[in-house]
Order: C-alpha cells, then sequence, then structure tokens
C-alpha cells in the first residue's frame, strides 16, 4: 500500500477514511467515516461502473472464493454502490485456469486467481504465487509489499500480459495432499498420477510422478475414479468440503511446495488506466484487506476441519517421509537455477528473492520458530 498517496486522498473525504477503516488504522487521524461525507457519492465525475470478475473458483468453497468477494464487497461498500464488481463462478466467465487470458485480452476487466496456474505464459508467475521450499504467507507478503517484491512482478505483467496485479488472499502452508497408498519412501512416488499446479508439479515430474492440472471442481471426481492416485487443494477446512477424504485416506503434511500461497486480482492494464485514481486506490486498499481476510479465515477454521477429518473419518495423517522432502528440495533448487538459464528476468527476480528468503528464513528461525517449538513442547 503507498501510504503517502493513500493519506493523501484520505483527506479528501469519505474513500480514504472508509479504507483507513477497513485496513484497521483509525488511528491514524482522519475523521471517522460517519462524520464525514462520502466523496464518491458525491463526485459527479466519478463514473458508475459493473465489473464482470472472472475467478478460479467454486463458490462453495468460501474462504478463496470469499477473497474474490471481499474485493467486490469492499469496492461497493468504498464507492457508495458506484462502482461494483461481480465475481463469477470458474467456468461462467472463463475456464478456472484461464482467467488471465481473458483479462490479458480485454474481455473480462478484472480475474481473481492463482498467478501460477500461468506458468506456461511465463514461469515468472510462479513468484506471485509461491515456489517450493520459498517462502511463507507473512515472509511473502514482507517480500511483495515491502522489498520491491510486487513492484518488479507488475512491471513484467505489463509488459508481458497487459494486466497489473495485487495480492488479494494467502492460504499459509499448504497441506500435502491426499494418497490412495501410504509413501514410505521417495521410489513410491514413482508413477504416481497426481493433481499439483505449478512448479511444485515440476518437481513432482522430477521425482517420477506424472503431473496433472485440474481446477478445484474437478479434483474429486479424478480421484474417486481412480483417473489420479492422489492430489493437493489447499488444506483441511477446503479439502472437506470438496470431500477428499472419501476418496484418498493418506493426508501427507507439509505441503513443501506451497508454503505461503498469495492469490490476486489481475486486471487489464487498459482498464485500470481508464479508472480515476479514486477508483484505483480503493481497488488495491479492497485487495489488501481481501489478503489480509482470506488468511485469518483459513486459520480460524484449519484447527477444527482438520480435527473433524481426524475424529469423523477414516484417515491416516503422516508426514512426508525425510528422503522425499530432500529429494523435493533438490530437484527444487535445480529447476529454478535451470529456469533461470532460460528467463534473464526469472533469473534477476530469483537472485533477489533468494537473498531475501535466506535473511527472512534465519529471522523467523529465531523468533517464530523458537516460539512455536516453545509453546508446543510446554502442551
Ligand atoms: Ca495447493
Amino acid at each position: 500500500m503507498d501510504r503517502r498517496r493513500f493519506l493523501g486522498l484520505a483527506a479528501k473525504g469519505a474513500v480514504g477514511a472508509a479504507a483507513l477503516g477497513v485496513a484497521g488504522c483509525e488511528q491514524a487521524g482522519v475523521m471517522p467515516p460517519d462524520q464525514v461525507e462520502s466523496a464518491v457519492s458525491d463526485d459527479a465525475s466519478l463514473p458508475t461502473l459493473a465489473w464482470q470478475m472472472a475467478t478460479s473458483w467454486p463458490p462453495s468453497l468460501d474462504t478463496i472464493f470469499g477473497g474474490a468477494k471481499t474485493v467486490a464487497d469492499q469496492v461497493s461498500a468504498m464507492t457508495s454502490g458506484k462502482f461494483t464488481i461481480q465475481p463469477r463462478a470458474a467456468g461462467e466467465l472463463a475456464p478456472g485456469l484461464e482467467v488471465l487470458n481473458v483479462v490479458e485480452q480485454g474481455a473480462v476487466p478484472i480475474g481473481h486467481t492463482s498467478a501460477y496456474y500461468y506458468i506456461g505464459k511465463s514461469p515468472i508467475t510462479t513468484f506471485g504465487t509461491t515456489l517450493p521450499f520459498g517462502l511463507t504467507a507473512r515472509q511473502q507478503n514482507a517480500w511483495l509489499y515491502e522489498a520491491g517484491g510486487l513492484e518488479v512482478l507488475q512491471e513484467v505483467y505489463a509488459a508481458r500480459f497487459n494486466t497489473i496485479q495485487f495480492p488479494a488472499g494467502n492460504t499459509g502452508v499448504q497441506m500435502g495432499g491426499w494418497f490412495n497408498k501410504e509413501i514410505n519412501s521417495v521410489a513410491d512416488m514413482k508413477g504416481l498420477k497426481m493433481r499439483i499446479p505449478g512448479l511444485g508439479g515440476q518437481v513432482m515430474d522430477r521425482l517420477g510422478v506424472t503431473v496433472q492440472v485440474l481446477p478445484a471442481g474437478e479434483i474429486f471426481q479424478a480421484l474417486q475414479t481412480g483417473a489420479i492416485d492422489a492430489a493437493e487443494w489447499v488444506g483441511p477446512y477446503d479439502d472437506e468440503k470438496l470431500s477428499f477424504h472419501k476418496a484418498a485416506s493418506f493426508y501427507y503434511f507439509p505441503g513443501w511446495w506451497e508454503p505461503g500461497p498469495t492469490l490476486e486480482i489481475q486486471i487489464n492494464l487498459d482498464e485500470w488506466n481508464k479508472l480515476p485514481e479514486q477508483y484505483q486506490e480503493v481497488l488495491k486498499t479492497a485487495a489488501y484487506t481481501a489478503n489480509t481476510t482470506m488468511m485469518a479465515r483459513y486459520d480460524a477454521k484449519n484447527p477444527a476441519a482438520l480435527s473433524r477429518l481426524i475424529n469423523d473419518a477414516d484417515i491416516t495423517l503422516l508426514p512426508f517421509p525425510d528422503d522425499v522432502l530432500q529429494a523435493a528440495e533438490e530437484s527444487a533448487f535445480e529447476l529454478f537455477d535451470e529456469t533461470a538459464a532460460d528467463d534473464t528476468d526469472f533469473g534477476s527476480i530469483l537472485t533477489e528473492w533468494s537473498a531475501f528468503r535466506e535473511e527472512i528464513q534465519a529471522w523467523h528461525g529465531l523468533a517464530e520458530r523458537g516460539y512455536l517449538q516453545y509453546v508446543g513442547r510446554s502442551r
């Protein structure tokens, strides 16, 4: 969030004040929202807009589709209903894995999706979501917002996809997914057919897995019919909703390929440039709110869902064997280096990202891990 521009806007009236309230910054010295008139509703020059939003999600996933909904609700609330956005289920405006395609073409002005669904267009998109053995949600936010990550990715999106994007959700560390057999060593991965997207899928491929990418709504059937042997989605709350425990019984952790994946809104750059500055600020703030809200929602809902799965379903919860983790980590960093050799922009982002990763993991390894290890031991 660009704080100076943000606060400048706040002085003009309710858009900023409401936005500050949403972002939890009420102490910043602006008038409370109920004491100011809405600058947006009073400003006849601001257009009435009704956008349709393509998403990659079924609405039944209230956490992740909820990110799209939070953006829409906040934009409407901050513009007194002058600017509305209607999130649409995967498949309505575009197939779940083709949101960026329709936004890039301008067929749809805005989308809510995972950047790494589009690694076929550019491997750089993975930095917008996550990398195997990469950053946690907090580390990802720190890199994107405060260490130049978002800025450099926005340059890439503008140049390659005619699109601008903002983080608008995170799931936190994911689970390692559902398998129809026990995995005792890396050799057991060979020949498995697994649903897993992004670079994580490419790493699995190197471990001998046959990789498929399916949108959320198609995974259960593939797992149940045996078209695939294993599948990952997000974690207990979503996985329970998608009924994966009725199709496979071995539930693995951690999801080393997605330690803190960011979801994002993507906006066609021509549509973005046509927006008044106030609406651009509103969209940025709405995305920021969605980013925070989705993570909080997953953190609040996952523990109870995991308890239900363990207590009520006939499943076996297991950590990945050490040799799977080690082989995957080795393959992941080989893959990063090879990708960097093919794409110099990927390489320069990787260099910055790796330096950031090393520093923050050392810091969190000391403070966060030190604390959590103690708390875990004391229980
Ligand atoms: Ca996943």
